[in-house]
């Protein structure tokens, strides 16, 4: 979804109008209880194969992210989070059960579960990490870089 913002700028004396392309995009759970949309840019996506990450999404867990203030809810009403450890919290649906947020308390910046956007994402999947937490029921993509910790 492409939104226009107009600016006004004043250049010899009149007022010009300018129109700028701000991409926006939607992300919302199974149930739809949780929706919000999303100003700007996202980072690119990085998996996660930590126990957590592992344990609240099924499978390793697929993050986008972005800054707080960049995120608009359009609902909110089933969500919840979860205090998963001293450091961090996990947004789910209620209803739908749907891992949808991990939050970083000190953290400007939220992490978003990339499943929860539709096509076309424009994202791409940029690393692993975490990867000694891996299952070894699953295979890693060896063309993606991968780190024991984190890649920050
Ligand atoms: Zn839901
Ligand atoms: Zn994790």
């Amino acid at each position: 979804m492409i939104d226009l913002l107009s600016t006004f700028l004043v250049v010899d004396g009149r007022m010009i109008m300018m129109k700028k392309k701000i991409t926006s995009k939607i992300a919302n759970c199974l149930c739809g209880g949780v929706k919000i949309r999303i100003k700007g840019k996202l980072r690119h996506v990085i998996n996660c194969h930590c126990s957590q990450c592992l344990k609240t999404h099924g499978n390793y867990a697929a993050y986008t992210e972005c800054p707080d203030d960049k995120i608009n809810f359009i609902n909110k009403t089933t969500l919840k989070w979860y205090h998963s450890s001293k450091i961090a919290k996990r947004g789910f649906c209620s209803i739908c059960g749907a891992s949808i947020f991990y939050k970083l308390l000190k953290s400007e910046n939220i992490s978003i579960a990339a499943g929860m956007f539709s096509n076309p994402t424009k994202l791409k999947t940029h690393s692993n990490i975490y990867t000694k937490g891996k299952l070894d029921y699953y295979k890693l993509d060896s063309r993606i870089p991968k780190f024991n910790r984190n890649s920050r």
